[in-house]
């Protein structure tokens, strides 16, 4: 039987993929919000681009 909600998944904000979880996040999953620090600083960079 699957299921839908995937714990250890989440989805990124900044590039919408979804990624899952990894070792180094043990101790701070919960607090993990983007794929990679790339993303992360993109989402801290604060660049405005109208579409
Ligand atoms: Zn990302």
């Amino acid at each position: 039987m699957h299921r839908n909600f995937e714990p250890r998944r989440k989805i990124c904000p900044v590039c919408q993929r979804p990624f899952t979880w990894r070792r180094k996040w043990a101790a701070s999953w919960d607090d993990v919000k983007y794929c990679s620090r790339r993303c992360r600083g993109l989402r801290n960079q604060g660049k405005r681009k109208s579409p």
